[in-house]
């Protein structure tokens, strides 16, 4: 019974995860940030992105994501209370391409002289 409590908590935490990250994503498309995280530093523990504001004005969030636990932190008016926000949005998508670019390697040897040895 423990077990099957233990699961059904999971399962529901994954699904209010999933629902997060999908209003994260659908803010950034609206407000025009996805596409514009910046990783800026990262260890084993942590990845810091920088992302503008939406207004472009200020200067931007420091966007801090834990891949262990898959904690996207914040400090934004929105992310300080935990919702969703645009700048976790473009942080989403730029790790989401990130693990696409990772398990997608380029094995071709001869791709970089056809694209005229431009990256
Ligand atoms: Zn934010």
């Amino acid at each position: 019974m423990a077990a099957q409590t233990a699961l059904l908590a999971a399962a529901a935490d994954r699904a209010t995860r999933e629902l997060w990250e999908a209003r994260a994503l659908a803010l950034a498309g609206s407000r025009h940030v996805d596409g514009t995280a910046c990783l800026t530093r990262e260890n084993a523990a942590m990845r810091v992105y920088w992302t503008p504001n939406g207004d472009r004005r200020g200067t931007g969030y420091v966007v801090v994501v834990f891949p262990v636990t898959r904690h996207i932190v914040c400090p934004c008016p929105a992310g300080a209370f935990g919702k969703p926000c645009a700048h976790a949005g473009a942080v989403i998508h730029a790790e989401r391409q990130r693990a696409y670019a990772e398990s997608h390697p380029d094995t071709d040897v001869l791709a970089s002289w056809r694209r005229g040895f431009d990256w």
